[in-house]
């Protein structure tokens, strides 16, 4: 058929040469994904049955991605989601209804808190918030209407490590599922399946990603079924990760290990510095005696990541702990972590339930892979600073 040049700007005769072979994984973009014939077309979200029908559910490069976190946390099906906080709400929706019970820890990070007391509260579940060190005394708080226990270890900010296997024992007992966020362990140095649980998520955003430049999520299941629910939800939240993104993710996958060693001895060190310091009070690194649950992490825990938190002494203000932050020059100030750079962010817990007697004395450090001696001057020269503010 002789075409326009208009309609050949569409339908290109052109032909390149085939056979490229490269290392990296292609990125496929595409809402429209094509079916051979009129009869062939269906809309089913579970590409590895029914192959693609459709760019929501995932292109070839967010399928990578999802196998590779998959075969990493030894799960059946992961679900890449569009951030931590979409597969936290993604597990929520999917495995709940109106008139269920939630158990979560009050270390929990702080959105998935606030999801649970707005929009699952809307919607009919009720959350309670148990201590982090509750252990097997979790079987007294599970209600009948109880559907899932959420752990998160180390806790957000305060970093209680939490013994998930008791959690788990007693959850299964009841016929309850555990859920837990595995983002501080980047689903490497905590073995979540192992441990019991049924469902695991990560911020892929921190150390998968590694670099601060993407939001994605994950969200991991050993069980068909569970998988079943999570897919036919996340398909009609209609909340597709980008292709892009999911390519950065990759990448980043490919140096995990390295920054995760270099991070891992860096931070510690830094702990251990911080520990000795006049200034501070407690040092609330999982791999350190002072941190509430080290002991669980020793025997759980296969490995340190980079984030942790430092509570100063009670003499300092508000104002003197701010002047410390404010004083670093490689730490940075921002959310998120995970990433290369340095950061630092000072947390206000007097009016906290988890943690009131922290204050506003609680300063959370993400270490990256600038030269370990180089962030313990920045630490040191802004302690000098903070004293005089
Ligand atoms: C950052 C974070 C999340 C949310 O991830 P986003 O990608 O920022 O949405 C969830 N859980 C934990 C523990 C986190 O640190």
């Amino acid at each position: 058929m002789a075409k326009h040049w208009k309609t050949k700007l569409i339908h290109s005769d052109v032909k390149v040469p085939q056979g490229f072979r490269s290392l990296t994984v292609p990125i496929y973009r595409g809402s429209t994904t094509l079916f051979p014939d009129a009869a062939a077309v269906t809309d089913d979200w579970d590409q590895y049955e029914a192959g693609y029908t459709y760019g929501l559910y995932g292109t070839p490069t967010t399928l990578e991605l999802a196998s590779r976190i998959c075969e990493l946390e030894q799960g059946y099906r992961t679900i890449i989601t569009p951030g931590g906080q979409g597969a936290i709400s993604l597990i929520k929706l999917a495995l709940l209804r109106a008139g269920d019970h939630v158990l979560v820890p009050e270390s929990i990070y702080g959105p998935n808190r606030k999801f649970a007391n707005d929009v699952l509260r809307r919607f009919g579940v009720e959350t309670s918030f148990y201590s982090p060190d509750i252990g097997n005394g979790i079987a007294e708080v599970i209600q009948a209407n109880t559907r899932l226990i959420w752990c998160e270890s180390p806790g957000s900010i305060t970093m209680e490590v939490q013994d998930v296997p008791a959690i788990a024992q007693a959850a299964h007992r009841a016929g309850v599922l555990l859920v837990i966020d595995n983002t501080w362990s980047a689903g490497v140095y905590f073995d979540a399946f192992a441990h019991g649980a049924d469902v695991t998520m990560q911020a892929l955003t921190k150390y998968v990603g590694g670099h601060s430049d993407l939001l994605l999520g994950s969200a991991t299941t050993k069980d068909k079924a569970i998988y079943e629910r999570l897919g036919a939800t996340h398909q009609l939240l209609g909340c597709a990760a980008s292709p892009d993104d999911c390519s950065l993710a990759l990448r980043g996958m490919k140096t995990l290990a390295v920054r995760l060693e270099k991070i891992e001895a860096s931070a510690l060190s830094i702990a251990r510095w911080l520990a000795e310091r006049a200034e501070v009070e407690n040092v609330l690194h999982p791999a350190l005696p002072s941190c509430p649950g080290h002991e669980l992490w020793k025997r759980d825990f296969t490995g340190s990541a980079g984030v942790f938190s430092i509570v100063l002494k009670p003499k300092f203000s508000k104002q003197q702990v701010y002047a410390f932050v404010n004083s670093l020059e490689l730490f940075k100030i921002g959310h998120s972590w995970g990433g290369v750079t340095s950061l630092a962010v000072a947390y206000d817990f007097t009016h906290y339930k988890g943690r009131p007697e922290y204050q506003h004395r609680i300063v959370r450090l993400n270490i990256g892979l600038e030269e370990g001696d180089d962030l313990i001057s920045d630490l040191a020269q802004a302690f000098d600073l903070m004293k005089n503010a």
